[in-house]
C-alpha cells in the first residue's frame, strides 16, 4: 500500500492512516495522501492495460493493504457511450455519457462502498452506521453483507422504497426518520457516540472518496490518458466531484497527464441548490438549504460537509455550478431513454439538462468533448415515469405503425 498519511485540507493537520479516524480535530473531512513518486515507479499505463476491468486495477492508488481484505462484487470500468443523436440535436458533436447504472447495486455509490467497506474491514471495524437518501445505504448494506460486517442505516421516510427493500434484503438494520438526511445524520451521530460504532456518513470517514476517485481514473484511462474538456456531475454531498478532481490531480502529480484541467460542472436541482447558490455568490462555503425537495433524491443534500472542496474543485478547473428544474430533469430522462436507449436516474438526467443549457449559453463550444456522469440506473426510480399504456381486450388487433 502506498498511502503515506491522512491530511486535512482545511488546517493542514496530518494523521496516521493506520488508526481509525473520522474527521479532523477541526471538523473538516480528511483526505488520503499517497507516496505518488513511489506509485509512479511501479505503475504505468502499460502495466494497467493488462489488468482486470474492475476498479481494483488502480490498487496502488487505493487505500487497502491486504488483498484478503478487499470486498468486491466486480465493480468498475463502466462504459462511456457516445450520445450521437442528442448531441447533434443540441449542438454538441462530442457528447458522451459514462454509465454508472451498470454497477452492482445500480449506482456509483458502489465505488465508495467497495473501497470504504474494504478499508473498514482492514481496520478491524465490524459495525458501521450511516444516514442515507437511499442509494448509499443500499450499496453499503450490500458490501457489508459481502464482507461479513454489520450495517445500521437511517434514512428519510420519503426515500425510495426500493432502497428500503435492498437494505433489508442485505440483512442490515434499517430505520426510517420523519425528516431529511440531515435529521438521519443527527440520529447516527448520537448512536455512534453512544455505542462506539464507526460513522460511515459521507465524508466523515476518509475512504469513500478514494472509491469514487476511480470514476475519474477510469474516465481518463478510457480517454487514452487525456482529459475531456467538460465533465458534468450531479452533486449532492459532492464526493464524486471531489473524487474526480483528486484523480486528476494525482495523475498530474505522477506526470501521466498534462496540466490541462477538465472543467468540472456541479449540477443540482433548483429544489436543492446550495452549491450553486454559493458559487453564484462567490462564496467558499454553502448555506443550509431549507425545505429541500427534488425528484433527484440522491442530490437532496441541504448542506454538504465537503461543500468547500466541491467549490474549490469547480473553481480550480475553470468549471461552474448549474441548477436545473425537475421538469427539465424529467424531460432529459425521457429523451435519453427514447433517443439513446439509456434509462438513467434523474440525477444523471440532470447533467444532460445542464449541458444543454451551457451549450445554448456558449459556455460549452460545439466541438468540445463533454462527458455526462450518469450516476445510476433509472430502474431504481420507477415512479419517475408515468406509464399508462392502453389496455386491450383479447380480441383486439393492434393499429399499424409507420417505420421510424
Ligand atoms: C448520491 C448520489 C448522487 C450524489 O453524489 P455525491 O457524490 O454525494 O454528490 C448522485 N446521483 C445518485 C444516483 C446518487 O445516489
Ligand atoms: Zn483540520
Amino acid at each position: 500500500m502506498y498511502v503515506s498519511h491522512l491530511a486535512c485540507p482545511k488546517c493542514d493537520a496530518t494523521f496516521d492512516a493506520e488508526a481509525r479516524r473520522q474527521v479532523c480535530t477541526c471538523g473538516s473531512p480528511l483526505l488520503v495522501r499517497y507516496a505518488l513518486d513511489q506509485v509512479a515507479d511501479v505503475l504505468s499505463p502499460g502495466v494497467l492495460a493488462g489488468r482486470p476491468s474492475t476498479l481494483w486495477r488502480y490498487r496502488e492508488l487505493l487505500p487497502v493493504r491486504e488483498t484478503a481484505n478487499i470486498v468486491t462484487l466486480g465493480e468498475g470500468m463502466t462504459p462511456i457511450l457516445p450520445l450521437g443523436k442528442i448531441g447533434a440535436a443540441n449542438g454538441m458533436t462530442h457528447l458522451s455519457l459514462k454509465n454508472e447504472g451498470l454497477l452492482p447495486t445500480g449506482t456509483f455509490k458502489d465505488r465508495g462502498a467497495a473501497v470504504g467497506v474494504s478499508r473498514a474491514r482492514e481496520l478491524g471495524i465490524d459495525i458501521l452506521a450511516m444516514p442515507t437518501n437511499g442509494n448509499a445505504g443500499g450499496a453499503w448494506a450490500t458490501y457489508c453483507a459481502r464482507g461479513g460486517m454489520k450495517a445500521v442505516i437511517v434514512m428519510p421516510m420519503d426515500a425510495p422504497v426500493i432502497n428500503q427493500k435492498e437494505i433489508t434484503a442485505a440483512g442490515a438494520h434499517l430505520f426510517l426518520v420523519e425528516g431529511l438526511i440531515s435529521d438521519a445524520g443527527r440520529i447516527v451521530a448520537r448512536a455512534v457516540s453512544e455505542h462506539g460504532w464507526f460513522d460511515a456518513s459521507t465524508l466523515k470517514e476518509p475512504y469513500r472518496i478514494e472509491g469514487k476517485k476511480t470514476m475519474g481514473l477510469e474516465l481518463i484511462e478510457q480517454f487514452g490518458w487525456k482529459v475531456p474538456d467538460v465533465i458534468l456531475y450531479p452533486t449532492g454531498g459532492g464526493v464524486g466531484i471531489i473524487g474526480i478532481y483528486k484523480a486528476v490531480r494525482e495523475l498530474q502529480q505522477m506526470g501521466w497527464i498534462g496540466e490541462r484541467m477538465p472543467r468540472l460542472v456541479a449540477v443540482q436541482s433548483t429544489g436543492c441548490a446550495p452549491i450553486v447558490q454559493a458559487w453564484e455568490a462567490g462564496r467558499e462555503e454553502s448555506e443550509y438549504w431549507p425545505d429541500a425537495a427534488t425528484v433527484a433524491f440522491g442530490i437532496t443534500v441541504p448542506k454538504a460537509l465537503g461543500d468547500f472542496l466541491v467549490l474549490e474543485a469547480v473553481r480550480a478547473t475553470g468549471g461552474c455550478a448549474v441548477a436545473v428544474t425537475d421538469a427539465e430533469i424529467l424531460d432529459a430522462q425521457q429523451r435519453l431513454a427514447s433517443m439513446e436507449g439509456l434509462f438513467v436516474c434523474p440525477e444523471g438526467a440532470a447533467t444532460l439538462a445542464a449541458a444543454v443549457r451551457l451549450a445554448e449559453a456558449g459556455w460549452i463550444q460545439p466541438e468540445e468533448h463533454v462527458v455526462l456522469l450518469n450516476t445510476g440506473t433509472g430502474l431504481k426510480y420507477p415512479e419517475t415515469v408515468d406509464s399508462r399504456p392502453p389496455c386491450l381486450s383479447p380480441e383486439d388487433s393492434l393499429p399499424p405503425l409507420s417505420a421510424p
